[in-house]
């Protein structure tokens, strides 16, 4: 039977999630959260295990029903509606190919399941496998197929039948690396020319940044905070999120008036924009990549700050060279450099002098 669930057949729909919450039993796994994924958008939800990602794709497909709170679909409320009729498509990490099946039959079960006809769905399906490189592998069974291959033909079978919404949980995470890099480029061109809304799950930060429109950020079954991935990783709202997305050396520390705040062994550096009550407590954060290595005896110019410190590691990680640095008044930094070649890199035990300009400090909430 085939359902008809009132959602046209244009490609680019939205999600409204209105105080979504779910408990289990005493635990609360998503707080009440409110979400609007934008129509075509490409929405990552990215937070460590336990955050609650899953449990928001779960409520979003109907697999599990919300605590409280509603749903809506291109502004129509879905929250009860069962989950086949909803239009949504996921995409598992594990695949969840029928291994008895054929690539062919994989890809056309959900249409056989909508009772189409048999013209429409070798057609849809060719489509399909054309779309994610794999015509010529009809009569392939899975276990024939790599992994890279094998997830080609979850997509194949999500995308077959045009759901309003695409969701995908974590399905690069069963990949190497190379072929992980290479299969976000391939989503994302599948994004671009199906216009479809994407919304990913994932707990590798780098796919997210590279890969979304906007990141939501989960943390304890809260929204941590949602932003492009520039505003997550420039603007990031608190420890939390300046931690998790990229890294981060944070410096705390007491506003002491003229733009300044003191941090430990009576040192003080400069702190960006606007007046802040003198005494409160601050927290401050740079990235690693905006601070600079240099000599001793350097001076800071205008609008740069410096600590002195040794260098306690230095790690070589092909382009890049990290570089922690304890510095004298107790605290531990990280640079990034673009890396020399060995014998010009810096040297564990050197005594060194960091700059960053304050320009490059974000204050954080918390
Ligand atoms: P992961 O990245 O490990 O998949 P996640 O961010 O997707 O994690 P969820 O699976 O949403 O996290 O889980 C959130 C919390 O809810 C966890 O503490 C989890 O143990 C709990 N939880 C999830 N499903 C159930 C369930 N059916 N019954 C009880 N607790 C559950």
């Amino acid at each position: 039977m085939q359902h008809d669930t009132g959602i046209s057949s244009r490609a680019d729909h939205s999600i409204d999630l209105k105080g979504i919450s779910k408990t289990f039993g005493r635990l609360t796994a998503l707080h009440p959260v409110d979400l609007s994924v934008r129509k075509g958008e490409f929405l990552t939800l990215l937070g460590p295990s336990g955050s609650g990602k899953t449990t928001l794709l779960n409520l979003i497909a109907g697999a599990i029903a919300p605590t409280t709170g509603a749903i809506l679909l291109d502004g129509r409320d879905i929250t009860r509606m069962p989950p086949r009729d909803r239009g949504i498509g996921m995409v598992f990490q594990n695949y969840a190919l029928m291994p008895h099946m054929s690539v062919f039959e994989n890809v056309a079960y959900p249409l056989r399941a909508r009772r189409q006809p048999t013209k429409m769905i070798r057609a849809k399906v060719q489509d399909a496998l054309e779309r994610v490189g794999l015509r010529g592998f009809e009569d392939r069974k899975p276990r024939q197929l790599s992994g890279g291959q094998q997830q080609r033909v979850g997509i194949a079978r999500c995308i077959v039948y045009s759901p309003a919404i695409i969701m995908m949980d974590e399905p690069l995470g069963a990949l190497d690396k190379n072929l992980r890099d290479h299969m976000q480029g391939e989503i994302k061109r599948l994004h671009e020319t199906l216009g479809t809304t994407i919304i990913y799950v994932t707990h590798d930060q780098e796919e997210a940044l590279n890969m979304s429109d906007r990141v939501c950020l989960m943390n304890g079954g809260q929204i941590a905070q949602l932003g492009t991935p520039d505003d997550l990783y420039f603007q990031p709202r608190n420890r939390f999120v300046a931690e998790f997305v990229g890294e981060s050396n944070l410096i705390s520390g007491r506003v002491s008036g003229n733009g300044r705040m003191t941090i430990g062994g009576n040192q003080s550096v400069a702190i960006p924009g606007g007046r802040r009550p003198e005494g409160s407590e601050l927290l401050v954060m740079v990235r690693p990549e905006n601070v600079r290595i240099g000599g001793v005896g350097e001076v800071a110019v205008e609008g740069r700050d410096a600590l002195n410190g040794e260098i306690t590691t230095v790690s070589f990680i092909g382009g890049m060279t990290r570089v922690t640095v304890s510095t004298e008044n107790g605290l531990n930094f990280v640079a990034r450099m673009v890396s020399g070649r060995a014998g010009t890199r810096p040297e564990p035990g050197a005594r060194v002098r960091l700059f960053w300009s304050s320009s490059d400090l974000v204050v954080l909430d918390d």
